[in-house]
């Protein structure tokens, strides 16, 4: 093909909104739907060449609204409900054969929980059955690792036998019998965000927060919960690293949540340093557990909580952990997706482990959570020649000092482990770089700034 030639024509009619969103022009309801239910036959020139114009001139919140509903219809939709009916409860109708319909008698509610990523960020193995334990329902479909961020999934295939490959028999099944099914998120769901969001990451488009917050809820919509517990995070080690475009992406997904009656509900919370003492797929997986067998002296019991505590009482939360129900739910919900509780203590064992001990008397003052997620990475998953890894998920950190610790000479500041020895000593090196010392006393710093609902 030469230079001069392009593969598919333009569409007239995205020319028009491509001009206006360039303008700086709102577009309509009709519009937007004719955008999304038209997504397939547009080239992805005129695409990209729209969201560039709407990361520059914004979308307004009633625009971002109509755009997430119709992103959200896109595809299948999955309809948590006590009553069988097709219209989903914001009133939008829907094609009956893109609607599967779960109907439970549950008494609490349907929960998604979601996190915008975080290095240490646990929480959804902790929250889940924990939640399952008090009546809630979770359902929750869920990503794979984003950069230097861990997954929910990644984390849960440490378990040997563990599946995330979901049928929608099994997911109800498992939501009837056992109130979680947390599966790896389809492609069903919210077609028209893969296809955006696909295009953003390749043409600088993804720092935009209409783009994001529409992104985020049309996937919570299609995914049926009546209940969003949003964790939006902020810092070093987040998407959002500062505190003012992270209260705006809040207050957006809030309002778009309540534009379709979804209760949704958002902390904005402190990623400066990794979240908990563990990093790495098998480590956070072992903290998570320590947590439900009621270790909970640390920011991860904190920030569990203040999630919970959003729809549950925390005696209630308390109860449900100090009496190991939350643990046994843990179980059920492992083996019901093909987990072998017995095998995670060898699937979590790393063969070298090295410590490392502080030298002089001081204040941890930074713990710089990028870098601890991209030295854990690049520990834990090294690349194949066919551009798949092999994972270690063994492989990752224990910090024993956090911001605010007094550290003294000899004290251990963090451990690594790996099956691979060679690797730790330059993990570790990455990691002691991330950390930032005073020989002032320093503050611990706020775990949750803002709370939303
Ligand atoms: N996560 C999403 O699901 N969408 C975005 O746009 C950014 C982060």
């Amino acid at each position: 093909m030469s230079v001069t030639e392009t593969k598919t024509s333009a569409s007239p009619e995205m020319l028009k909104l491509i001009e206006a969103k360039r303008q700086g022009q709102a577009h309509s309801i009709d519009e937007l739907s004719w955008f999304i239910n038209h997504l397939s036959e547009i080239p992805d020139y005129q695409i990209t060449a729209w969201l560039m114009a709407t990361c520059i001139n914004g979308l307004s919140d009633e625009e971002t609204i109509n755009l997430t509903k119709n992103m959200a219809y896109s595809g299948h939709v999955l309809t948590l409900k006590r009553e069988a009916e097709h219209v989903h409860n914001d009133g939008h109708e829907h094609d009956k054969d893109n609607c599967h319909s779960i109907h439970v008698n549950h008494s609490r509610g349907f929960v998604d929980k979601h996190s915008t990523g975080g290095v240490g960020d646990k929480v959804t193995l902790v929250l889940a059955p924990i939640l399952a334990s008090l009546g809630f329902k979770i359902s929750k479909f869920s990503g794979r690792s984003l950069g230097h961020t861990g997954g929910t999934i990644d984390k849960l295939e440490t378990i040997p036998g563990f599946k995330t490959d979901l049928t929608m028999k099994q997911f109800e099944k498992q939501i009837k019998e056992i109130g979680i099914a947390l599966a790896s998120q389809s492609t069903e769901f919210a077609p028209a965000d893969k296809r955006l969001y696909s295009l953003r990451d390749r043409t600088a488009t993804v720092q935009s927060i209409p783009l994001i917050a529409s992104s985020v809820m049309s996937k919570k919509i299609a995914g049926g919960a009546d209940i969003v517990l949003l964790d939006v995070k902020v810092g070093s080690g987040a998407f959002m690293k500062d505190v003012k475009t992270a209260k705006e992406l809040a207050k957006l997904m809030v309002k778009i949540g309540k534009a379709v009656n979804l209760n949704t509900k958002a902390i904005l919370s402190n990623m400066d340093q990794p979240l908990g003492s563990a990093v790495g797929n098998g480590p956070e997986l072992v903290e998570a557990i320590s947590l439900l067998e009621g270790n909970c002296d640390n920011d991860l019991y904190e920030l569990v909580m203040e999630l919970a505590s959003s729809i549950a009482s925390t005696i209630e939360i308390d109860d449900v952990i100090r009496s190991g129900k939350a643990y046994v739910k843990f179980t059920e919900w492992i083996e019901a997706q093909g987990g072998d509780m017995s095998k995670i203590k060898e699937a979590t064992s790393a063969k070298f482990f090295l410590e490392y001990r502080a030298d002089q008397l001081g204040y941890v003052k930074e713990l710089d959570a990028l870098k601890i997620g991209q030295a854990i990475h690049e520990l834990s998953y090294s690349p194949k020649a066919d551009g798949s890894y092999d994972i270690d998920n063994a492989a990752g950190l224990w910090l024993k000092a956090k911001i605010g610790d007094e550290v003294h000479p000899g004290d251990i500041l963090f451990a690594v482990q790996g099956n691979d020895e060679a690797a730790l000593a330059d993990t570790a090196n990455k990691i002691i770089d991330a950390y930032l010392f005073s020989e002032h006393k320093v503050k611990k710093p706020k775990l949750v700034f803002k709370r939303y609902s």
